[in-house]
């Protein structure tokens, strides 16, 4: 079932802590974008750190690449995008309200006199439904005339499949290969919501694998298991993620097989991620377009074809906002609730903290040095103000894994104790053995 409260703690914790902010929101906010801050852009920017690393540089097959925001507006034609990327809306002629059809809200048959407006329920007011393109669009250069129109992609794959050649040819890469990348993307979202669950800015990390075709099946079943453990070593709840398989009817036209990887938001099952085996649909569509040979000669095996596309594609912010979700937890201690991002360690947008016990003896001059030492490998924090316990509840609720603590045997014996977020249990440690010990315990958890 739902848990909206879950979702309401979520959402207000992160504009506290300064993860996430609603776009400009001093103006009244802007429907369904959304902002980083300081904590969030870390945690966002350490997901797509690990996912850049396991496909980029952990690999020897796939090319990193950043293409253009803005592209020729033939590339969306050749796509589908213009003529396909859309969807059924029913707009209210009372109070301009749209909906997307299958809005679960909408009483009756949009078009005919019993269906009721879910905003402000006057009946007979809803058209029927109408297609509506997904795609911002704008004008390149200084006339607003159709022939300037360009589009915001909706989408990074298109800005890879058109520079095929270009890294095939720069790399020395041979198919089968894959293509990286990691960037924004727009949609005009009919229904957007969930926090950062589906928005109308975002980001997405694609990357297509080219392969001979006869071979994509087998590809595409490799790609499944690798792109699942990726989610399984963020640290996510086993029991919360599982495989949807697209049906006959979901499948876009020019799909073999997809599957998403979905993850249990406290909104219900939704998509994460999707695996796709789309054969030669691109490339051939973009050769057809442009009228360039998109074809991969084989020099071992003395022949050409076109290749065929695995694809994998996750959204930077909805793996943020999975990262999230499963992190929070709200815990009983000594009568008190302790609120907790239990993140993996590796995620977590500050590594440790540095607090001295009190705010006198030399402990904040120490504690200032241990934090400029550490803060040359790991993300630090320093402070210094308030009640120790709180200053702790403080870091639980960022998910800092690490809390070090200058006391009077810092001054004394050169050690100090460093308190595990989840366990809240404190070690003992040497000052001189503190970086490693912090390096340890974060490369162990990935290990796991
Ligand atoms: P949905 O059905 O949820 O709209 P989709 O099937 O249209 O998603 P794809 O086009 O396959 O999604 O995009 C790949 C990934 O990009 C999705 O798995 C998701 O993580 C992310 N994504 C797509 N649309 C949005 C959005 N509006 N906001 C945030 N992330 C998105």
């Amino acid at each position: 079932m739902a848990d909206t409260t879950l979702m309401d703690k979520l959402v207000s914790l992160c504009k506290r802590r300064g993860f996430i902010f609603q776009s400009s929101e001093i103006y009244g906010g802007l429907g369904s974008v959304w902002d980083y801050g300081p904590l969030g852009v870390e945690l966002k920017r350490n997901v797509k750190d690990r996912w850049w690393n396991s496909m980029v540089h952990a690999r020897d097959d796939i090319e990193g690449l950043d293409a253009a925001i803005l592209m020729h507006p033939k590339v969306w034609e050749a796509s589908g995008h213009v003529s396909g990327f859309s969807d059924p809306l029913i707009d209210c002629r009372q109070c301009k309200n749209r909906f997307r059809a299958d809005d679960p809200r909408i009483k009756g048959t949009p078009g005919q006199p019993d269906a009721q407006c879910p905003v402000c329920g006057t009946r007979g007011s809803l058209t029927e439904p109408r297609m509506f393109n997904l795609m911002f669009k704008t004008f390149m250069g200084p006339v607003e005339e159709s022939a300037a129109v360009i589009y915001l992609r909706p989408e990074t794959a298109q800005g890879i499949y058109v520079n095929y050649l270009n890294v095939l040819q720069g790399s020395r890469q041979r198919v089968p290969f894959g293509i990286a990348q990691i960037g924004k993307a727009f949609r005009n979202e009919i229904t957007p919501g969930n926090f950062i669950f589906r928005t109308r800015e975002f980001e997405q990390m694609e990357m297509q694998f080219f392969v001979k075709p006869g071979t994509d099946t087998e590809w595409f079943e490799r790609w499944r298991e690798i792109r699942m453990g990726w989610h399984h070593a963020l640290g996510l709840t086993p029991a919360r993620l599982r495989w949807h398989q697209h049906a006959g009817n979901e499948l876009a036209h020019y799909a073999r097989a997809a599957y998403d990887i979905e993850y249990e938001f406290p909104f219900g099952w939704n998509e994460i991620e999707g695996i796709h085996n789309r054969g030669d649909f691109d490339l051939g569509r973009h050769q057809e377009y442009s009228g360039k040979k998109l074809e991969y000669f084989d020099q071992a095996a003395n022949e050409r074809y076109l290749p065929n596309v695995v694809e994998t594609s996750a959204g930077a912010d909805r793996v943020t906002l999975t990262v999230l979700a499963d992190a929070y937890r709200e815990e009983t201690v000594e009568g008190e609730t302790r609120v907790v991002l239990g993140f993996h360690p590796a995620l977590a947008p500050i590594k440790a903290a540095v607090l001295p016990l009190v705010k006198k003896d030399g402990m904040p001059e120490l504690a200032t040095e241990v934090y400029h030492g550490l803060r040359r490998e790991f993300t630090c924090f320093y402070d210094d103000s308030g009640a120790i316990g709180r200053r702790y509840r403080r870091m639980d609720e960022a998910g800092t894994p690490f809390s070090v603590t200058i006391d009077g045997e810092t001054l004394t014996a050169r050690t100090v104790t460093v308190r595990h977020r989840d366990s809240m249990q404190q070690d003992r440690v040497a000052l001189d053995q503190l970086a490693a010990f912090v390096r340890d315990r974060i490369r162990a958890t990935d290990a796991a």
